[in-house]
Formats: structure tokens, C-alpha cells, sequence
């Protein structure tokens, strides 16, 4: 089965062909998304079938994915577990929780899913070099897929905001690093001058092949979930663009006839970076930037979320609802769900978590809601010293301490 394919513009819908390189409407500026022609009249049944008979990672749902098969570039992204999380729904507050690891992916954040489709088209388009600008996940993923395509990479940084785990792996993939002291923003802003060069391709969210990828998110959980019983989604926001390709990969579903009503969606933020909850919140209809963003979480300190209209969209039309949450609520959730789960997530990832847990306390969000949180990347990207140096580390001296007292004590 086979669809074809286009680049629409999301505000005046002028068409542009899928191979065009090209980022932005020629004609209002605005951003473009990728639409694939004939969905309302496919044989859905045979299309289940197949997926059903394919290994669980992104390429199983390849038909909505419209890129020619030899330029593929993959290292098994994609296939992450839900899982059912009784405790943690407890301390949240709701009847059932499900958390949705997107840390399993091969750089350890969902990014790998948009990264895989994003660098096949650079392939496809027989680019040289691939740039992103990054809070660190973007740029882990993009450094280790362009390995392993072959291209090289460049990278810019905000200088000394990023986590060390994101660095480390950026650099170790080979990729060229600048560090900007501008902050991400500026490092965007920076990228996208580079948007008429024949070599590099920009793989930021602005790159709507990017989103193609990210969209496998809501097949995922549509097969993974028990789709008779009604759920909402939780998904932390920076950029705007994962939140938008999940209300994509649902709209699809949708549209093939096999899903009647897809999940609301509940866009969580930071509080000192949450120009998007705020004009979900305000029930404004544009965005204003924020100038100087600040959050512990690192990969959603973001003032000028770029995707932000296709989010607004995302969040109105699933009557979803957004929420931001503070700095100590974001370090509360990420110890709850890897001390009572066994789940290691970064602070941005536990917005999620401390977003639902929020909603609920205000009665937004009903107790006896089934909720999915997305844990979009791993603990180990961003190591927290001061939860190292703080609690139950207990140092002892042999001679003077009876360790085995000790431990009877902490069993009780
Ligand atoms: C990129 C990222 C986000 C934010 O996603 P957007 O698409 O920018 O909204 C959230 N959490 C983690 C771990 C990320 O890497
Ligand atoms: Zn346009």
C-alpha cells in the first residue's frame, strides 16, 4: 500500500512537492506539514494486518511514512514500552497511569523518531551535512544518525546549558559542536539563515519530515492501549513539535477509518518557560515569546517554541488542555517515578507526571481519568549532583558502625 505525498502550508494551504527542499511557505512564511493523499479511502483492515506482522519499532507503520526504502536510515527506533504504572497512579491521583518510555530509543529521547525519517530524507535529497540548533536530545540524536548515514553534523549549542549527558554523547558521535552563549533561541534563529544551502539540511522541528517520524508515537499507543477504553495523553512541551506530530499520527488514524476518537492531549511546561501553556491557559490565540526562559529541565527551556501554532491546534482539537509546573514539582515526579516504578526519566520527562498530578489537584483533569504520560527522555542524560550529595547516602566507618544494624534499621 502506497500514499502519495505533499508539503501543505498549515496557514494559506498552498502545495509544494514532496521533494522540495524547503521549510517555510514561499508565500506567507508559515509552517509546513506533509499530507498524505488517499488515507479516507484505504483498505485499513489489510493495513493492520500488515503492521501486525512486522518487529514493533517506527518502520512498522512504514506505509504512512512517505520515503523511498533505500534511503532509510535506522537504528531501531521506535518500540518503546507503556507501562502500567499502579503507584505512581496513586501518588498522581488518577485510576490508571501508563507511562510511555520513549528513554528506550538508541540516544535514550523520542528524538530518535524524527531523526531516523529526518536524516533518510537528507539522504533521499542527497544532502552533504545535516545542523540543528538543540537543547541537547535534538543534537544527541541527530550526531548519531548522521553517523550512521554517513553525513556529518553540525551542531549549535546553548553555551552552558546543556546537560552533560546530551554533550557527551553529541561530541561522541563525531559531530561539530558550537557552543553559543546566545541560548537556544538565538541558536534557531542562527540555523534557519541557513535555509537556501544546497548541502546542509536543517533538521530542527521546523523540518516537517521530522514530524513524520514523531507521529509513530500515537500508532504506538493506539496498538499498546486498550483502544475501547478512553484515555489522555500527557506530553511535556518545548519546541511545540511533539506534541503536534502525536495529534498528527492520531488525525491519520482517524482519517484511515480506524480509530473513531483519538485521546486528549495536555500539553505540560515548565513554569519559567511556559509561553504555551499560558496561551492555552489564557485561552489567548497567539504566542508570546518569552525572553529569558528558566527551567531546571533543560530540553524545554525554550522562550520561542516554533511549532507552536500546529500545538495550538493539537490542543484545541482533541479538547486536550495544557498545564505548567514548577521547578520542585518537576525534581517531586522524576524521584516518584523511579522510586516507586523503577523508571529513570529526565526533569523534562517528569513534567508529565507533575503536570497530570497538577490537573487533577485543580479538578481539570477527572480522578477517574486513565492517563498515558509520555517520558520522553532518559535519567542518565542529565545526572543531578545535588540529589547525589543529598539523602540516603550513608556514609560509614567499618570499625565503628555495625553495618548490619544499619540495614535492619532502613528495612524496618
Ligand atoms: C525535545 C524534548 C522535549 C520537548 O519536545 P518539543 O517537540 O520540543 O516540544 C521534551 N522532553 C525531552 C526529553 C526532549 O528531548
Ligand atoms: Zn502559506
Amino acid at each position: 500500500m502506497h500514499f502519495g505525498a505533499r508539503l501543505a502550508c498549515i496557514s494559506c494551504g498552498q502545495h509544494y512537492g514532496s521533494d522540495e527542499i524547503i521549510y517555510f511557505c514561499r508565500r506567507c512564511g508559515d509552517l509546513l506539514e506533509v499530507r498524505l493523499e488517499g488515507l479516507d479511502g484505504a483498505d485499513s483492515d489489510k493495513l493492520r494486518r500488515e503492521w501486525s506482522g512486522r518487529k514493533f519499532t517506527l518502520w512498522r507503520y512504514r506505509e504512512l511514512i512517505p520515503l523511498g526504502q533505500n534511503s532509510i536510515v535506522s537504528l531501531n527506533e521506535g518500540g518503546t514500552p507503556l507501562y502500567r504504572v499502579d503507584r505512581l497512579a496513586r501518588w498522581v491521583g488518577v485510576k490508571r497511569l501508563y507511562v510511555k518510555f520513549e528513554g528506550a530509543n538508541p540516544t535514550g529521547s523520542f528524538k530518535d523518531r524524527g531523526m531516523s525519517v529526518g536524516v533518510s530524507k537528507a539522504v533521499e535529497l542527497g544532502k552533504k551535512a545535516v545542523i540543528c540548533a538543540s537543547t541537547g536530545n535534538t543534537s544527541s540524536s541527530m550526531s548519531a544518525y548522521a553517523a550512521a548515514a554517513g553525513l556529518k553534523a553540525i551542531v549549535l549549542v546553548p553555551s552552558g546549558k546543556i546537560a552533560i549527558g546530551k554533550l557527551f554523547q553529541t561530541i561522541l558521535y563525531g559531530a561539530y559542536t558550537i557552543a553559543l552563549r546566545e541560548g537556544f533561541d538565538k541558536a534557531l534563529d542562527t540555523v534557519l539563515t541557513l535555509h537556501d544551502s544546497k548541502d546542509i539540511y536543517i533538521l530542527n522541528s521546523v523540518n516537517a519530515w521530522r514530524i513524520e517520524g514523531q507521529k509513530t508515537l500515537a500508532f504506538e499507543l493506539f496498538e499498546q492501549m486498550n483502544h475501547e477504553e478512553e484515555y489522555v495523553v500527557s506530553i511535556p512541551v518545548g519546541n511545540c513539535g511533539n506534541i503536534a506530530a502525536a495529534w498528527k499520527g492520531y488525525t491519520e488514524l482517524v482519517n484511515l477509518g480506524i480509530l473513531d476518537k483519538p485521546p486528549r492531549l495536555f500539553g505540560i511546561q515548565a513554569e519559567g518557560a511556559s509561553p504555551f501553556a499560558d496561551m492555552i491557559i489564557h485561552g489567548r490565540n497567539t504566542l508570546e515569546p518569552l525572553k529569558q526562559p528558566s527551567t531546571i529541565a533543560s530540553a524545554i527551556r525554550i522562550g520561542k517554541p516554533v511549532n507552536w501554532k500546529k500545538a495550538l491546534r493539537a490542543v484545541r482539537e482533541s479538547e486536550g488542555f495544557a498545564a505548567k509546573v514548577s521547578d520542585n514539582a518537576i525534581v517531586e515526579a522524576q524521584r516518584a517515578i523511579a522510586a516507586l516504578e523503577g523508571i529513570g526519566v529526565e526533569p523534562a520527562s517528569a513534567a508529565s507526571i507533575a503536570g497530570v498530578r497538577k490537573l487533577v489537584n485543580e479538578g481539570k483533569l477527572d480522578k477517574d481519568a486513565v492517563a498515558v504520560c509520555v517520558a520522553t527522555g532518559t535519567a542518565l542524560k542529565d545526572p543531578n549532583p545535588e540529589l547525589v550529595q543529598g539523602l540516603p547516602l550513608i556514609e560509614v566507618d567499618l570499625q565503628k558502625e555495625n553495618i548490619v544494624n544499619i540495614i535492619r534499621r532502613v528495612i524496618g
